[in-house]
């Protein structure tokens, strides 16, 4: 009998969770380090919408189509459901020419969204005051709370034997005598067979002994959560100027402008109330919506906008799986990672993805 492969994962994200859980399903020996709490960071601060609805490449759609899938067979064999929903999007942001352009784009890619009417809107969402007079209906999307269902990776994890190591740093890799590599971490060393780096947004550091940096384009960004409010919406809303959810416990999950960049002086608190009016202005009756927490995260964004999966280039054994759309995309792209490192088996899904793209950046 051979024996497993170690494999350590540094971030404890839903992309470094979702790794952890398929390298263990495929055998391995899996050590999960944090340096803070395990969860992950962007992956807490998230709205957690898992979705192809935009994606800039026929490729890109094809991967995050996929992970929609995916994300759908996990829940359900980890009944997730406390967690993840699956409600749908209505979508109207834009109007006229751009909205018939996003509209013909999905239809062309097979998404089956549906154009809606005001009626039809009012039918599905009843408590919405002014319906728009059209929008977009993809049914197959989702939400998640991303650091929740990490939360819930890692705990199957650890039962069937993985190490889990919050607040613990990793320093630096160094090669082993013996094969393989030595991880350097602030509660001593670490010998493994592979590491995979799912550090979010913390990519743009590197890691020492590693001689590699991924270029990134880190964004900020706020969500509003509020205290439960008894008014009903049953669909991830995509309006002009404010997206928002409701999570089963009532709570809404709101956030400003979608993958914008939030100015590093911005007045959060003033945006939490902007973001909270707009919500108000949408729903009917005298709602009483407070804010119970306004989060302000860093969105991981390779540098061309693209995920990162795949071998470190140059450094034999060591892995990356940075992205933004983590929610979306983390529960296959670990899946599709953990099978490229311990079973050869690499996915046609990831070729556009290579972090080689960024040589000599
Ligand atoms: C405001 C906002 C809204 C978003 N909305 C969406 C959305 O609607 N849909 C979607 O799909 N995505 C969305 N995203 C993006 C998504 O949340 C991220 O892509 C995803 O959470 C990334 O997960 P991760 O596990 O890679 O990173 P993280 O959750 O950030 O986890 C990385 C972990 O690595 C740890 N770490 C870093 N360096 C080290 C080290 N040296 N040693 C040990 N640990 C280390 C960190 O402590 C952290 O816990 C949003 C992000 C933000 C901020």
């Amino acid at each position: 009998m051979t024996a497993a492969a170690k494999v350590v994962i540094v971030g404890s994200g839903i992309v470094g969770a979702s790794t952890a859980l398929a390298c263990q399903d495929l055998g391995a020996e899996v050590t999960v380090m944090d340096q803070g709490p395990l969860g992950g960071l962007a992956s807490a601060n998230s709205f957690g919408w898992i979705n192809a609805s935009f994606a800039e490449t026929q490729a890109y759609f094809d991967l995050r189509n996929a992970a929609i899938e995916f994300f759908r067979t996990l829940g359900q064999r980890l009944e997730l459901q406390a967690h993840v929903s699956w409600p749908g999007t209505l979508w109207w942001e834009d109007v006229g020419q751009d909205f018939d352009a996003q509209f013909a784009s999905l239809t062309a890619r097979g998404y089956g969204a549906q154009r809606l009417d005001h009626d039809e809107i009012a039918a599905l969402e009843p408590n919405l005051r002014d319906c728009p007079a059209h929008a977009l209906f993809t049914p197959v999307e989702g939400a998640a709370q991303a650091q929740s269902v990490a939360q819930s990776l890692l705990a199957h994890v650890a039962r069937r034997g993985g190490r889990l190591c919050p607040e613990q740093a990793v320093k630096s890799l160094r090669p082993s005598f013996g094969g393989g590599h030595i991880v350097q971490t602030s509660a001593g060393d670490l010998q493994c067979d592979f590491v995979i780096l799912a550090t979010g947004a913390a990519a743009c550091r590197g890691l020492g002994g590693v001689g590699w940096t991924l270029p990134m384009a880190n964004k900020r960004g706020m969500i509003v959560q509020t205290r439960p409010v008894q008014t009903r919406i049953h669909h991830i809303l995509m309006t002009p100027d404010v997206h928002f959810r409701q999570n089963p416990d009532g709570s809404l999950v709101a956030g400003e402008i979608f993958s914008g960049d939030l100015d590093q002086l911005e007045d959060a608190p003033a945006l939490a109330d902007t973001v909270i009016a707009r919500i108000r202005q949408k729903l009917r009756g005298q709602l009483d919506v407070q804010p119970a927490q306004v989060k302000l995260g860093e969105r991981p964004v390779p540098m061309d906008g693209l995920p990162v999966v795949g071998a470190v280039p140059g450094v034999p054994g060591v892995f990356v799986a940075v992205m933004h759309s983590g929610v979306t995309l983390g529960p296959l792209i670990g899946q599709l990672l953990a099978k490229e490192i311990l079973q050869g088996r690499s996915s046609p899904l990831m070729s556009s993805f290579r972090a080689s793209r960024f040589a000599g950046a």
